[in-house]
């Protein structure tokens, strides 16, 4: 695969930039998934991957053995997400090793749910730092006090940093939560924090409607994460981690199911996909603008009365095989491939703040 030809008029930012190496794709993803389990000792009531004691899906070792060995050749990055990562902490430092001896960076998003002794959580995480472990994102915020103390995962974060690696702190807020209100307990600590907006989906779409921010129109952003993909314990892939769990075959967010079809054809299709190249360019407001003015897009396309993020109208658009359809041609005439180019030069051209963020505080680079 590869299609490097394009990458010269404007390569995007996930485009690893400088001639492949042979043998190797001339595009690459900037960070790839794998979701080891979707288990985790907590439940929150936002949590996307509606992950919880209860969820039992894991993947095989000598399978995320062989996912490992596929994604080196796709990205730099692998990042393990879950679920809780540390439940399995000793097969993710085999994973880490051979994502090391790949030359992959490797990073793990925690929940901090499994953190009890200061000795086994200092224990835990050097036996990761020493197989290779780059860097530690915590997923932390209200939805996560109801469950687990916030003196856990400032231990945790401590301890990491303590033991060399690079610390992140990834919320979702919302309104009932004041901003900046968690920075508080990592105030002395060096670490970045992060916050991401909450949207309607997964277990967060119980949650009653004082937490979300609603808009009334279909929202305008690029999308930072559409070319960050997952591997879920099922072997499905999908575009991004969390949001495209949703989406429904034959969406182009999912990427495909490696256990009948080869991970590599399916991260090398994707990579190619003009529709996500859209989204990631120009959101799905962009995908949006290229359906309203059309037959089929004007007789498909039913605005919500109210959104809570860009994911919702990408879903909308994309889980609609007619639309999806009506996109794909729209995309084959020149003026769309001169559409690509450019929304990929002014891409690369605009500030960071103005890509999105999404709900999933399990996923990052
Ligand atoms: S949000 Fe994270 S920590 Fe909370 S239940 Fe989901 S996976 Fe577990
Ligand atoms: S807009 Fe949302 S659902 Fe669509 S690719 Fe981006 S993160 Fe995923």
């Amino acid at each position: 695969m590869g299609d490097g030809e394009s990458a010269p008029t404007g390569a995007p930012d996930h485009i690893g930039a400088g001639p492949p190496s042979p043998g190797l794709p001339a595009r690459k993803y900037k960070v790839i998934g794998l979701m080891y389990t979707r288990t985790c000792p907590l439940a929150c009531e936002h949590c996307i991957t509606e992950s919880s004691p209860q969820v039992k899906e894991r993947m095989g070792f000598q399978q995320a053995r062989d996912y490992v060995q596929t994604i080196a050749r796709f990205s730099s990055a692998l990042c393990f997400t879950g679920g809780e990562p540390f439940l399995y902490y000793r097969e993710i430092a085999a994973l880490i090793r051979e994502a090391k001896t790949l030359g992959l960076e490797t990073y793990i998003v925690s929940g901090a749910g499994w953190v009890r002794e200061e000795a086994r959580t200092r224990t835990r995480v050097k036996m990761l730092a020493d197989m290779g472990l780059s860097g530690l994102h915590i997923s932390w915020d209200q939805y996560h006090e109801k469950f687990a103390p916030q003196e856990r995962a400032a231990m945790l974060a401590l301890i990491a940093i303590e033991t060399g690696l690079e610390v992140k702190i990834r919320s979702v807020v919302s309104p009932t939560w004041a901003k900046g209100e968690n920075q508080t307990i990592f105030a002395r600590l060096p670490v970045e924090v992060q916050e991401t907006q909450i949207v309607q989906l997964g277990r967060a779409a119980s949650l009653p409607a004082s937490h979300f921010a609603f808009s009334d129109k279909p929202p305008k952003g690029s999308c930072g994460v559409v070319f960050s993909p997952v591997v879920e314990p099922d072997g499905c892939v999908y575009a991004c981690c969390g949001p495209s769990h949703y989406g429904r075959k034959p969406s182009p967010l999912f990427l495909g199911d490696a256990t009948t079809d080869s991970l590599e054809d399916i991260l090398a299709q994707g990579l190619n996909d003009p529709i996500l190249e859209i989204i990631h360019n120009l959101g799905p407001y962009g995908l949006y603008q290229l359906l309203k003015d059309h037959p089929i897009g004007q007789e498909q396309f039913k605005a919500r009365s109210a959104y809570t993020g860009i994911c919702e109208l990408c879903l909308d658009i994309t889980d609609n095989p007619e639309l999806v359809s009506t996109l794909r041609e729209r995309l084959l005439d020149r003026d769309a491939k001169r559409l690509l180019i450019v929304s990929a030069l002014w891409r690369n051209r605009k500030p960071e703040g103005n890509t999105i963020s999404i709900s999933d505080p399990h996923f990052a680079l």
